[in-house]
C-alpha cells in the first residue's frame, strides 16, 4: 500500500479570455473541484490500484467535508488532523491560451504537524511506499520520510512546489527523488550551486543529466520533461533491477487537453506501480507512469482527470 503525505484544497477555477490585469474587472467561466498536489497524487495512486491512505490536516468546514466525501468516493483511508485553520483552497486564473495565475491558500495545509505524523508512525511503517511534497510544512514532511526510512519503507519525494523551502538533508531522505524541470533547476541552484536555466533542462545530454542529478542525490533522480518524457539517474551501487545507471523514457503520445495535474498523475502512478511490484525493474515502474500520466493529460481538471489504469491494464 502507499501512504501519501501532502495537501488537500479546493480549487476554484475561472476560465477566461485574458489574466485579469489589477484593478480590471471580468468575467470567466467558474468551475470548482478538489485539488492539491497530495490529493491529486493519492487519486492517481488510487485509481492506479494501490491501497491508499492520505496524511493531511483539513479545517472544520465545508472544504474538509469534501476531502471526506471525495476520498471515501474514490476508496481512498483518510488520516486527517483536524485544524482550527480553514481547508486549504487554490484560486486559478486560466486563459484561452491556457496560461495561469495561481493564488494558493494554504490554511489548514500549513498546520499539518510533526506530531501527527509521529502519531501516524505505525501507519506509515507499515507501508510499501511514502509519496510525500512540499505543500505541507517542511519539518512535517521530513518526519514522514524519516520515520518510513527507519522502518524501511520506500520514500518518494516529489519535491514540487519549485519555490518550496528543502534542505539537502531533506532530499537524502528520499529513495526516488521526482523533480519536473523547473524544480530540478531550482533545487540545482539552491543546494549545489549549480546554474541550469528549466528550458534547457531536457535538451542537456544524458551523461551531463546524470551528473547533475548525482551531485543532488546519492539515490534515484527522476525528472520529468513534459511532453518530452522523463530522465533517469540511479546511483552506480543501486540500479534498482535497471541495467543502465540512466536513460531516458520518450512521452506517450497524446490527445492533449489539459496538463494540469500531470505531475501529480505521474508521481501517483510511479508509486502505485512501486507498491504493487516492488521487485520489478525500475523501468517498468516509470513506464507505467509515463503511460498513466500521458492519459491524464486527455481530460480536463487535475483529480478528476485521473484515469483508472493499473499496470496490469497497461502491460
Ligand atoms: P508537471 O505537471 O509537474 O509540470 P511534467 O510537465 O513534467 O510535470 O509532466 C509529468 C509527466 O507527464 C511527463 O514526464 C510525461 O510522462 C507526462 N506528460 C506531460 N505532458 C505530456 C504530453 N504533452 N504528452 C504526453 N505525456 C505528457
Amino acid at each position: 500500500s502507499v501512504v501519501v503525505a501532502g495537501s488537500f484544497n479546493v480549487d476554484h477555477v475561472w476560465r477566461c479570455d485574458a489574466l485579469p490585469a489589477p484593478g480590471a474587472t471580468i468575467a470567466g467561466r467558474y468551475s470548482t473541484g478538489p485539488g492539491g498536489k497530495g490529493f491529486n497524487q493519492a487519486v492517481a495512486a488510487r485509481r492506479a490500484g494501490a491501497g491508499i491512505t492520505f496524511v493531511c490536516a483539513l479545517g472544520d468546514d465545508a472544504g474538509g467535508a469534501l476531502a471526506r466525501q471525495l476520498a471515501a468516493a474514490d476508496g481512498i483511508v483518510l488520516a486527517a488532523e483536524a485544524s482550527s485553520e480553514p481547508t486549504g483552497t487554490a484560486g486559478i486564473y486560466v486563459d484561452s491560451r491556457g496560461r495561469n495565475s495561481i493564488v494558493i491558500g494554504p490554511g489548514a495545509n500549513a498546520s499539518l504537524s510533526t506530531g501527527f505524523m509521529a502519531a501516524n508512525a505505525a501507519l506509515i511503517g507499515a507501508a510499501g511506499v511514502l509519496l510525500a511534497q512540499l505543500e505541507s510544512p517542511v519539518e512535517s514532511i521530513e518526519a514522514a520520510l524519516g520515520i518510513a526510512r527507519e522502518a524501511g519503507v520506500l520514500t518518494v519525494l516529489n519535491a514540487a512546489p519549485a519555490n518550496a523551502p528543502s534542505t539537502i538533508g531533506l532530499l537524502k531522505l528520499a529513495d526516488v527523488l521526482t523533480p519536473n524541470e523547473t524544480e530540478f533547476a531550482a533545487l540545482l541552484g539552491r543546494h549545489v550551486g549549480e546554474r541550469v536555466e528549466a528550458d534547457d533542462v531536457a535538451a542537456l545530454d544524458g551523461a551531463s543529466l546524470h551528473a547533475l542529478c548525482r551531485k543532488l542525490s546519492g539515490n534515484t533522480v527522476v525528472v520529468t520533461l513534459g511532453a518530452v518524457g522523463v530522465f533517469v539517474s540511479h546511483d552506480e551501487e543501486r540500479l534498482r533491477g535497471d541495467s543502465q545507471p540512466y536513460y531516458r523514457v520518450a512521452a506517450e503520445a497524446a490527445q492533449v487537453v489539459d496538463t494540469t495535474g500531470a505531475g501529480d498523475a505521474f508521481n501517483g502512478a510511479l508509486a502505485a506501480s512501486l507498491a504493487q511490484a516492488p521487485d520489478a525493474a525500475f523501468i517498468k515502474h516509470v513506464r507505467f507512469a509515463n503511460q498513466y500520466a500521458a492519459r491524464s493529460t486527455e481530460s480536463e481538471g487535475a483529480a478528476a482527470a485521473m484515469p483508472r489504469m493499473t499496470p496490469a491494464d497497461a502491460a
